[in-house]
């Protein structure tokens, strides 16, 4: 069984979600996929979770955010209505509306992009949506592995196949908790840990990390059996992983 990962531009627009469908379905072996939320795509310049963080930030000064929502929600739909999805997407964007509307938290609004993404998948795929509150724990402020692992045991397992949402969890106080931006690759890398997955496949449509960053004479770096490069360029903010995404991986074995 395998874990992969699909970052924002995967998930920007129906022509890229066809893509995703082919890469999943060439191996059966894909069995549990997490998503980030759409990111810049051909007809729309912003991260969907750009956007939210602007909602939520206008929200918060009692100021109109329809115009910021509007794009959001034609990222939704136009992917639904594109791929003809059985999926009330408008019921799903009204309800995060007033969410925000209603004073939700950061953490929270900035959360909905991989949560409406993963059902969008999720339908599209024939897959379960799972939602990421109740698979991965934070415990102040912190991801708690051995209880997130211990939850991605007991409920993912039930789960022939699901598409589960990145880039957050649940705290103590049963609130919606998110890693730093960017962090849907950590929730990967857990999930894939805590099943013992055969492998974590985290996709991204750059074609590698990069060695040298002058694009005139940039060699591609050979990532088997660098782990450790790996985590480093991470660090050292190439953009490709989240740095706290092999962690969890550490200690098993690789390649
Ligand atoms: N959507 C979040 C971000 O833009 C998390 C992620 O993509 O991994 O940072």
């Amino acid at each position: 069984m395998k874990v992969a990962k699909f970052g924002g531009s995967s998930l920007a627009d129906a022509r890229q979600l066809k893509k995703v469908k082919d890469i999943i379905l060439e191996d059966d072996a894909r069995k549990y996929i997490v998503v980030s939320a759409p990111g810049k795509g051909v007809n729309n310049n912003h991260k969907v979770t750009d956007l939210l963080a602007m909602c939520h930030e206008l929200s918060a000064h009692e100021l109109n955010f329809n115009e910021v929502y509007k794009i959001i929600e034609n990222v939704f739909k136009n992917i639904v209505d594109d791929l003809v999805l059985d999926i009330d997407i408008d019921k799903i964007l009204a309800e995060v509306k007033d969410e925000i509307t209603n004073g939700a938290s950061y953490d929270f609004v900035i959360s909905r992009g991989e949560f409406i993404s993963a059902q969008v998948l999720a339908a599209y795929l024939g897959f379960e949506f799972v939602d990421a509150r109740d698979l991965i724990v934070f415990t102040k402020g912190v991801v708690d592995l051995p209880k997130s692992e211990d939850k991605i045991k007991e409920i993912l397992t039930q789960h022939e196949n699901a598409v589960v949402p990145g880039f957050y969890g649940e705290n103590e106080e049963g609130k919606v908790n998110t890693f730093s931006r960017g962090g849907s690759d950590v929730t990967g890398s857990i999930i894939a840990s805590a099943l013992d997955a055969e492998m974590y496949e985290n996709f991204t449509d750059v074609s590698g990390f990069w060695l040298l960053t002058q694009k005139s004479s940039r060699t591609p770096l050979l990532l088997d059996n660098y782990l450790q490069g790996v985590e480093e360029l991470s660090y050292m903010g190439a953009k490709v992983l989240h740095e706290e995404a092999i962690f969890p991986l550490r200690t098993k074995i690789f390649l």
